[in-house]
C-alpha cells in the first residue's frame, strides 16, 4: 500500500510559482566542457527569470564515484560563479540534495505508481544484460497481468521482485523539447523499464523523474543523450498525474564534425583548460556561446559580462545542432579577457607563472606582468617568455642583424659602445631617462630610434622576440645588470665582426 500521508507531506513541500532549475552532475572527478555548459545554461535560465538554481548530486551509480569528486563540482561551480540557491551544502526546502540520501523516497513513489496502474511488480528472473538490452518480449512478461492480490501474496512470501513501468502497448507518446520541438515515438518501441531494482534501489531513470518532481523543477536542462529516455519520463509524469517540466536538451560539444569531445580521448575538461593557462572567465564566456547565440542588436557580440549574459540569455537561442569546440577561438577569448583585466588583477594571476622562471626577487613581478599583459594569450606561455630575466641566454650574434631596423653587426657594435657610457651616466635609472638616453642618441646620430633600440634590446634579452621593449626590460633588470649585459653584447660582437 502506498504511504499516501507521506506522499501528501512531500507534495506539500514542493515550491511553486517561480522558475526552478537544477544542475544534476554525477561526481566523476572532473567537469566536462559539455557539463559546464549545461551548468551555465541551467544557471542562466534561473537567473534570467529571477528563479532558483539548485545543485543536486546524482551519485546513484556508485561504480562511478571518484574520491573527492563532489569537491571538484563545488570548486568548479564556485570558480565559475555559479552560485546555487539550494544544494547539499546550503540546504533548502526540498532537501536532501544528494541522490543516495534520498533512497527511501523512490520506492514509496513506485508503490503509488503501481496503485495508479502505471507500474507493476515483476518476479521474473532476468539477467542484467537481458534487462539492459531491453531485448525481452514485453508481451510475454507474465507479471504484467498479475492481479494486485497475487502480487501482494508473492511479496508476502518473500519473493524478490523489481518494479517495472507499465508502458502502454498501443499508441504513441509525444514530448516537447524547447530546441528540438515535438518528438513522437511509438509506445511499442519503449520497454517496461525497471524503476526499482531487486535491492530496493531506484534506477537512474526513475530517481531523476522523482527528484525533478519533488524539487519542483520547471526547466530540465541536460545533454541530448537523454532525449531518447524523455518519452518514458513523460509517461511517468502522466502516470503520476504530474505536470511535465519544460525540457531543454543540449546537443553535444564536438571535437570535430564527427566526434564528441571526450575526456577519454584526450579532450580537455574544465580543469585541463585551467591547467593549460586559460582564465575561468574566458572559458565561461566561450562555453556559453558554444550552442547559444544572442539575437538582435547583440547578435555579433562575443564578450559578455555575467550581468549581460543573464539579461540576454534566452532558451530560444540554444541551438539544436552540435557545436564544435575550437581551442583557437578560446585562445582569442582568453587574450581578450587578459587585456581587459586591471593591471593589478593580471599581475596577481600572472605572478605564479612569472615566478616559474624569474626566481630573482629583485625583478619586480608586477613590472614584468605589465609588459606581458597586452601580449599574452595563455598564462602557461609566460614562463618561457620571461626566462631571459634570470639568465641571459647564450645567443647568436646574428640576432643583431635586423632588416627592418636597418641594423648590422658592425653598426650594432658601434651603437652599443656609444650607449654604454651614456647609460653609465644615468643617475636615476627609470623609464623616462633610459628612453631619453636612446632617443637623444638617435637624434645625435641622425638615425631612427630602432637603430639604437634593437641592439640594446638584443643585448639585454638575448632573444629576438621579447615582451616589452628595450626601455621596459632595462628598467626591470636595473642599471647594473643592464650595463653588464650590454658589455657582454659588445664582447660577443667584437668576436664576430
Ligand atoms: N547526472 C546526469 C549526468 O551527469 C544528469 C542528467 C540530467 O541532468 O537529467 O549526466
Amino acid at each position: 500500500m502506498a504511504d499516501m500521508k507521506w506522499i501528501e507531506e512531500q507534495e506539500a513541500k514542493i515550491p511553486h510559482g517561480k522558475v526552478r532549475t537544477r544542475f544534476a552532475p554525477s561526481p566523476t572527478g572532473y567537469m566536462h566542457v559539455g557539463n559546464l555548459r549545461t551548468a551555465l545554461y541551467t544557471y542562466l535560465i534561473a537567473r534570467h527569470f529571477d528563479g532558483t538554481f539548485i545543485l543536486r548530486i546524482e551519485d546513484t551509480d556508485q561504480g562511478r564515484l571518484v574520491e573527492d569528486a563532489v569537491d571538484v563540482i563545488y570548486k568548479t561551480m564556485k570558480e565559475c560563479g555559479l552560485d546555487h540557491d539550494e544544494g547539499p551544502d546550503v540546504g533548502g526546502p526540498v532537501a536532501p540534495y544528494v541522490q543516495t540520501e534520498r533512497k527511501p523516497f523512490y520506492k514509496k513513489y513506485a508503490e503509488w505508481l503501481v496503485e495508479r496502474g502505471h507500474a507493476y511488480y515483476c518476479f521474473c528472473e532476468k539477467t542484467e544484460s537481458e534487462e539492459n538490452a531491453g531485448e525481452f518480449d514485453r508481451a510475454d512478461d507474465p507479471c504484467r497481468s498479475l492481479s494486485a492480490e497475487e502480487a501482494a501474496a508473492r511479496i508476502a512470501e518473500g519473493k524478490p521482485y523489481v518494479i517495472r513501468q507499465r508502458i502502454p502497448r498501443e499508441g504513441t507518446t509525444t514530448f516537447h523539447d524547447e530546441s528540438f520541438g515535438d518528438i513522437t515515438v511509438e509506445n511499442k518501441t519503449l520497454d517496461d523499464q525497471v524503476l526499482i531494482k531487486r535491492d530496493g534501489l531506484p534506477t537512474y531513470n526513475f530517481a531523476n523523474v522523482i527528484d525533478d518532481h519533488m524539487m519542483g523543477i520547471t526547466h530540465v536542462v541536460r545533454g541530448s543523450e537523454y532525449l531518447s529516455s524523455a518519452p518514458k519520463y513523460n509517461l511517468l509524469y502522466e502516470g503520476f498525474g504530474w505536470e511535465i517540466p519544460a525540457y531543454v536538451h543540449c546537443s553535444p560539444v564536438m571535437r570535430d564534425q564527427h566526434n564528441k569531445m571526450s575526456k577519454r580521448h584526450g579532450d580537455p575538461s574544465y580543469e585541463d583548460l585551467k591547467a593549460q593557462g586559460f582564465l575561468t572567465d574566458a572559458i565561461v564566456n566561450y562555453v556559453t556561446l558554444l550552442g547559444w547565440s544572442p539575437k538582435g542588436e547583440i547578435a555579433e557580440q562575443e564578450i559578455f559580462t555575467r550581468a549581460e549574459l543573464i539579461a540576454a540569455f534566452d532558451i530560444a537561442g540554444i541551438s539544436k545542432s552540435p557545436a564544435i569546440f575550437d581551442i583557437e577561438k578560446l585562445k582569442y577569448f582568453n587574450s581578450e579577457y587578459i587585456r581587459a583585466m586591471s593591471p593589478e588583477s593580471f599581475a596577481a594571476v600572472a605572478e605564479p607563472y612569472i615566478r616559474q622562471s624569474v626566481k630573482n626577487p629583485a625583478y619586480d613581478a608586477a613590472a614584468i606582468a605589465a609588459i606581458l599583459q597586452q601580449r599574452t594569450e595563455l598564462l602557461t606561455d609566460i614562463p618561457e617568455k620571461v626566462d631571459f630575466f634570470d639568465t641571459l641566454p647564450e645567443y647568436d650574434s646574428e640576432l643583431y642583424v635586423h632588416k627592418k631596423s636597418k641594423t648590422d653587426k658592425p653598426g650594432c657594435l658601434d651603437m652599443l659602445k656609444k650607449m654604454l657610457p651614456v647609460f653609465e651616466a644615468i643617475g636615476d635609472w627609470n623609464d623616462e631617462n633610459v628612453l631619453k638616453a636612446m632617443t637623444d642618441m638617435a637624434e645625435a646620430e641622425q638615425c631612427k630610434n630602432a637603430k639604437v633600440m634593437w641592439p640594446v634590446r638584443i643585448a639585454l634579452a638575448g632573444k629576438a622576440v621579447t615582451p616589452g621593449g628595450a626601455v621596459e626590460i632595462a628598467c626591470i633588470l636595473g642599471k647594473a645588470e643592464s650595463l653588464r649585459r650590454i658589455a657582454a653584447g659588445i664582447e660577443l660582437l667584437e668576436k664576430s665582426v
